[in-house]
């Protein structure tokens, strides 16, 4: 093939590439080394760290549950010294706070490690306080109009709680330290702070009411596992379709005759270039102790998937914005382009990220297991209760949780679960709550259906479970799966709103136990009052069917469950006192974080817009435009021919008919869309739900005429990469 336009050359390139080969960790004769024998090397961890002292570790994890002690300065060299030598001798030069602003990515400054001893001396050292806080200039990130400029200064302060990691590049090594980020009067200014207020409210409830009902723990830690779907584009396709550069999807493309009907990606044979690139990204995760467990194809061509196992909420959240940002790097490495937006091509599934969400204490239980032994399960029946009283009360923080501009091309799209919060149990837990809330309590009717249900339930629900997609929420055998999370989101939003929702649940389920306690019932008859009430009180969130169904969009109205569609009408939750209370109230925002948030989000929101659209003008003007002229011209030019010879030409004159019809409509929306942006305010919040309502239905309206145009042009006239040569040229 003659490379003679962009596209063109674009394909020769990607279909000469090969998988590239990578080196595996071998032992002194060459042979592969297991994953464990590296796993976690590029980690530090004081509190597994055989250079802390004992002393010193338990004093830090002291100061750090009590909550208003500081960690003595003396400890925190200690620690700074060890970490120091740690990092050097693993060729760091740099380290960093690194922390998740309201942008959603995470951030870093690099400061070496260079320093001078008192004697002049050049030496390598980070001190205490470098340790433990640091001070970037916090005017640049989003801080919602929080911060004047004058008073921007902005804190890191290290979570001990997650690993210092190194960060290694091609001729980079930095040391990493997790951070959470505050402004100069304690606001969060980041994703982290909030994320660990919750997982402290919610241990603390859950704790309470697992001793109450007879199991004794020290703590209950929220557990999180994160299934991150993505797509893999050959690098050379990527540059050459500036809206992938700047919005990270396609604005417009024809949809190829063939693309995921048959299901013939999804769980298929990995293709060899993209499983070198797999195993890279693992080894590298398995370096920084991230556990990849799992890998495969997903639905639509061209998508692939990644999980960990399972592990803390909060390490759980930076493991996965680490795991984002790898399969970015490592991609480019393979010379491929990783698209993380949730929607990057129109008409085939777009990406989730399924939160995997349960509790576990101290000696292992998990909250959410149904277990074999029928005493567990009372427990168990209301904990799931008390979850679904949650999600029903607090849906539309929940929906606020996660939207953006990227997942809403995706819920609702028949492909995603729907923008409509409800909880799906699986049929058989199902059967054992309606028998509750039909009056035949599980205790008396221990044969028929809790015998049953117990017996069962750890196999049956396993199996039959996990077979609704459509579902935003779901009981996936023992845990929920949050599946309405979009694909380059950062998880410790939505797990804070949601920590916190169950927090108060539990809280009042605490209360009710306690009363009914001293009233003389056993705790099996208290948790089964718990569960009835919650059961009544919100079992219209529980829906086991199709969620993709129109019929679904009809009942969910019916029983009065909200629908906010597009991100504009979750995000004014925010500002509804009535719906956030549960989470000033719990300390978990403040009113300040709450007004940040909103104000940040929808500025993004309207920015990310905004630039779509500017991307979308762009490229009509600088290419659908000049493309269907050079055509019109070649058909000009064959009928004057033809005329000459004295050839009919009919069909030429009705494709530039055709031509002329479908450039003239597009123009006529380019107009509107150009007006719609001119008439955009100062009033940010009025602005997105314009942009929302009016713009959008424009900008579709645009893209369907730039593929109609797509539809009709020769091939040779089309400089940009197609959905064809994007998702199937690897
Ligand atoms: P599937 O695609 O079938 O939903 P995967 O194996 O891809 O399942 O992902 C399931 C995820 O759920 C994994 O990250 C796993 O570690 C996680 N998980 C399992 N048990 C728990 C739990 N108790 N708490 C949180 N996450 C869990
Ligand atoms: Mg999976």
């Amino acid at each position: 093939m003659k490379a003679t336009n962009p596209r063109n050359v674009a394909k020769v390139i990607a279909n000469g590439r090969k998988p590239k080969r990578i080196e595996r960790p071998v032992d002194g004769e060459g042979h592969y080394l297991p994953v464990s024998s590296y796993f976690g090397e590029n980690l530090f961890d004081f509190r597994t760290a055989p250079s802390i002292p004992e002393s010193v570790r338990k004093e830090i994890l002291s100061v750090s549950k009590s909550g208003n002690k500081k960690i003595s300065r003396e400890h925190a060299e200690i620690v700074a010294s060890a970490v120091t030598d740690w990092a050097v001798s693993r060729g760091a030069t740099h380290f960093c706070h690194w922390f998740q602003p309201l942008t959603g990515s995470t951030a870093e400054k690099h400061d070496a490690f260079l320093s001078f001893a008192p004697d002049g001396r050049p030496i390598e050292k980070l001190s205490a306080s470098q340790l433990l806080q640091g001070e970037p200039d916090a005017s640049s990130f989003p801080n919602g109009g929080s911060r004047t400029t004058f008073e921007a200064r902005g804190y890191t302060s290290w979570d001990i709680t997650s690993p210092i990691f190194l960060k290694k590049s091609l001729n980079a090594v930095t040391l990493c330290i997790p951070t959470a980020f505050v402004s100069y009067y304690g606001d969060a200014l980041d994703i982290k702070t909030p994320l660990l207020r919750s997982i402290t409210k919610l241990d603390k409830a859950a704790t309470e009411y697992m001793n109450l009902t007879g199991h004794d723990t020290k703590f209950v830690d929220v557990t999180c596992g994160c299934e991150q779907e993505y797509f893999l584009i050959d690098k050379a396709f990527f540059a050459s379709r500036s809206d992938l550069v700047m919005t990270g999807r396609t604005l417009f493309g024809q949809l190829t005759s063939k693309n995921q009907q048959l299901s013939d990606h999804y769980f298929g044979a990995i293709p060899e270039r993209v499983l070198a690139f797999m195993c890279e990204l693992e080894l590298e995760m398995h370096r920084l102790g991230i556990p990849a467990k799992t890998r495969h194809n997903e639905v639509a061509p061209g998508q692939f998937e990644i999980a960990p196992i399972f592990t803390d909420a909060n390490r759980a959240a930076d493991q996965n914005m680490i795991t984002m940002a790898l399969i970015k790097e490592t991609a480019e490495k393979h010379n491929f382009h990783a698209l993380l937006h949730e929607k990057p091509f129109a008409g085939i599934n777009g990406s989730g990220k399924h939160i995997n969400w349960s509790m576990g204490t101290d000696d292992g239980l998990n909250l959410l297991e149904p277990s074999k032994e029928p005493h567990q399960n009372p427990r168990f029946l209301t904990t799931v209760s008390i979850i679904i009283e949650a999600v029903k009360r607090h849906a539309k923080a929940i929906r606020m949780s996660i939207a953006s501009q990227g997942n809403d091309h995706r819920l609702g799209a028949n492909e995603a679960p729907p923008s409509i919060i409800s909880v799906f149990l699986g049929e058989t837990l199902d059967k054992i709550y309606r028998s509750i809330l039909e009056g035949a309590t599980y205790v008396h009717n221990t044969q028929n259906t809790l015998d049953l249900g117990a017996t069962q339930l750890a196999h049956l629900l396993k199996d039959n479970t996990d077979r609704n997609r459509t579902s935003p929420f779901a009981f996936t055998g023992n845990k929920f799966e949050v599946r309405a999370c979009g694909s380059s989101a950062a998880t410790g939003f939505p797990m804070s709103v949601l920590n916190a929702a169950v927090a108060e649940v539990f809280e009042e389920s605490n209360e009710i136990i306690k009363s009914e306690i001293s009233a003389g019932k056993s705790i099996d008859e208290a948790l089964t009052s718990v569960t009835k009430k919650w059961l009544k009180n919100s079992y219209d969130v529980v829906f086991n069917g199709d969620g993709y169904s129109k019929d679904w969009l009809v009942e969910a109205e019916k029983r009065g469950l909200p629908n906010l569609r597009t991100t504009p009408d979750a995000l004014k939750i925010l500002s509804d006192i009535n719906e956030t209370k549960f989470l000033t109230e719990s300390g978990i925002f403040n009113q300040t974080e709450l007004t940040t948030r909103h104000n940040v989000l929808v500025e993004n929101y309207n920015m990310l817009r905004c630039i779509e659209f500017e991307t979308l003008l762009n490229l009509i003007r600088q290419h659908i435009v000049p493309s269907t002229i050079h055509y019109k011209t070649e058909l000009a030019t064959a009928i004057k021919g033809h005329k000459e010879v004295g050839i009919d030409s009919a069909i030429e004159f009705e494709m530039i008919k055709k031509l002329n019809f479908t450039l003239n409509s597009l123009m006529t929306c380019v107009n509107s869309m150009e007006n719609g942006l001119k008439g955009l305010t100062e009033n940010e919040e009025e602005n997105s739900f314009k942009i929302a309502n009016e713009l959008m239905p424009v900008s579709e309206e645009l893209a369907k005429f730039c593929n109609q145009l797509e539809e009709i042009l020769p091939n040779h006239l089309w400089n940009l990469p197609k959905y064809y040569d994007m998702l199937f040229i690897r």
